[in-house]
């Protein structure tokens, strides 16, 4: 019996919603944490409850709560046309401008904007997107996709198989045939005694040099990876990582993909992941933020390598048989839209920047002086404190000391999420000195509590 009031929301969520991510088994007991409203940086629970949001929802709520020009902008397109398909040459104004929009602000120059609703779906459209063109290229044994172990690319079957995660693999038969996966850049986890940061960057590059090499080159069409990893614990890679393997690419004819669902507008201090790491995708996926998560979209963008084969199968057969209900969704394109001259207007990246500096040097000043912290990373506005249960006083299963520190986190109204024992946070971009010190303050407490 769960301890909820009978008929009360945590009750009836209990009896009826079965949770993403969660355990569902300990969910019938515990039930959830009901958030009623949200402003600024802030959310409240259904008690009344305050809270910082300090990973932005899922990473993605950039320009805040209770954006009015957001709803605005929402409201007017839903008044003039609530939906229009972009199937069969059919097209409206807003996925045009958006369209239009990203690949005159892409971090290198593309061709063209495909949409989609999800970051999963964003991905495995890349991979079908992959096949397709190695088939238009006749070379129907180029379909082999490298990604990395604790990347994060989605939860559907290809996107899922792109993701580096046990659990996004175990039980669900994943990942499928064909997806590999190579060296986490994690310097703090991966490096070898005496190895410098650039060293573990050669030898991340080399592994994946001997990985293309044992599969055969001419199997392999692209290589995938988050600029920062995000999900599998704000890994921000090694000096040199970036450029190393790039090089490796570009000696198999290797396309290369960079998933900015978390890095693209602003996350890292620049518009672009792919800016900040001086990397050259010919394929980039982006979501969340593109919209601050007032409605779920998120685009492919293609640059005319990896797009003009594409163009020549699909005139071959007939049509490019791919795409789905809400691709280019004129509401969300519409929000998109308002959302990015939001975050043009307002300097949002460049304050993401500024503000990226006092967050990670409070969480930093925090793992020097609390023992059970064994790293603090991150970059621009995203960081991590990797939490070390090798140093409590007493044994503790992996994800445990994460899980408490969450726990000891909400009780002083930060939400930041535990990834086993990372605790990542990733606020809104709109974070000013006030936030980022309310951060700080919870996060100091979360730490007593723990220690
Ligand atoms: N790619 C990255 C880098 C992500 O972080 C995520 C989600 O967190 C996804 C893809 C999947 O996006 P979605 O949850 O919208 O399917």
């Amino acid at each position: 019996m769960n301890k909820h009031a009978p008929n009360s929301p945590e009750a009836r969520d209990i009896a009826y919603h079965l949770h993403s991510y969660t355990n569902a088994e300990l969910h019938q007991e515990v039930g959830p944490t009901v958030i009623e409203r949200g402003a600024g940086i802030h959310v409240w629970d259904n008690t009344g409850k305050r809270y910082v949001e300090a990973l932005s929802g899922l990473w993605s709520v950039g320009v805040g709560f209770g954006e009015e020009r957001l709803v605005k902008a929402a409201t007017e397109q839903m008044q003039k046309l609530p939906y229009y398909q972009t199937f069969a040459h059919r097209s409206h104004g807003p996925a045009i401008d958006l369209a239009e929009k990203l690949v005159s602000i892409a971090p290198v120059p593309m061709s063209k904007a495909y949409f989609t609703n999800s970051g999963s779906e964003a991905n495995d459209t890349v991979v079908k997107f992959l096949w397709y063109r190695s088939n238009a290229l006749g070379k129907p044994e180029k379909k082999k996709i490298i990604s990395r172990f604790r990347g994060y690319h989605g939860v559907t079957v290809a996107s899922a198989s792109l993701t580096g995660l046990p659990y996004n693999h175990r039980s669900f038969d994943l990942p499928i045939n064909g997806i590999l996966h190579t060296t986490c850049p994690h310097y703090w986890k991966e490096g070898r005694d005496g190895e410098s940061e650039e060293e573990f960057a050669s030898r991340c590059a080399a592994d994946l040099d001997a990985m293309i090499q044992a599969e055969g080159p001419d199997t392999v069409a692209a290589f995938i990876g988050e600029p920062v990893m995000g999900a599998g614990g704000v890994v921000v890679p090694p000096k040199g990582y970036w450029q190393k393997i790039q090089a490796v690419l570009a000696k198999y004819d290797i396309l290369l993909v960079a998933d900015e669902v978390i890095c693209g507008f602003g996350r890292t201090g620049n518009l672009w992941g792919s800016q900040t790491f001086d990397i050259k995708p010919d394929i980039l996926v982006t979501s969340k933020q593109i919209t601050s998560s007032y409605f779920p979209l998120s685009a492919v963008l293609l640059n005319e390598r990896a797009y003009a084969p594409i163009q020549d199968e699909s005139g071959r057969i007939g049509t490019l048989g791919h795409g789905v209900t809400g691709a280019g969704h004129p509401v969300g394109a519409a929000v998109a839209l308002e959302n990015i001259a939001i975050i043009e207007e307002r300097g949002l990246v460049a304050n993401a920047a500024r503000q990226g500096e006092p967050l990670r040097a409070g969480l930093k000043a925090l793992a020097d002086e609390f023992e059970l912290v064994g790293e603090m990373r991150g970059i621009g506005l995203i960081a991590a404190l990797e939490m070390d249960p090798g140093r409590a006083k007493d044994e503790m299963a992996v994800g445990a000391l994460g899980t408490a520190m969450n726990v000891a986190l909400m009780r002083h109204g930060v939400i930041a999420r535990n990834l086993g024992d990372t605790i990542a946070f990733c606020p809104p971009l709109i974070i000013d000195d006030e936030g980022v010190a309310e951060i700080i303050a919870g996060v100091e407490k979360a730490l007593k509590d723990v220690s």
